[in-house]
């Protein structure tokens, strides 16, 4: 979620600049960013893991913590290895690599 740092940083830079020493326009991207840590953090795992990452992205989005905590039990378990193929990620009890359809023998 490059994309979602890059607009939180986006918007705390734009906040600090326009700041005249007033440090209540930095809590609402502080609290963007923070709101924003935990989804960042589902949609990479629920990728690496093969699992619908726009859905859990909106379900932690939507609920926050309750729906971290909901995906940290949910998500398949288990050990992350390195695909010999792509190189990302992918549950070490996968045959099939969820990112490049490799069969891993
Ligand atoms: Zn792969």
């Amino acid at each position: 979620m490059k994309v979602l740092r890059l607009l939180g940083l986006m918007v705390l830079a734009t906040a600090s600049i326009g700041a005249d020493g007033d440090l209540g326009c930095l809590l609402w991207p502080a609290v963007l960013l923070v709101w924003l840590l935990p989804v960042d953090y589902v949609v990479m795992d629920a990728r690496r893991r093969g699992v619908s990452s726009v859905a859990w992205g909106l379900a932690v989005c939507i609920f926050w913590l309750p729906g971290l905590l909901v995906y940290l039990v949910a998500r398949p378990q288990g050990k992350l290895i390195k695909c010999w193929q792509c190189g990302r990620k992918k549950p070490i009890r996968d045959m099939i690599c969820p990112h490049c359809g490799t069969q891993v023998a």
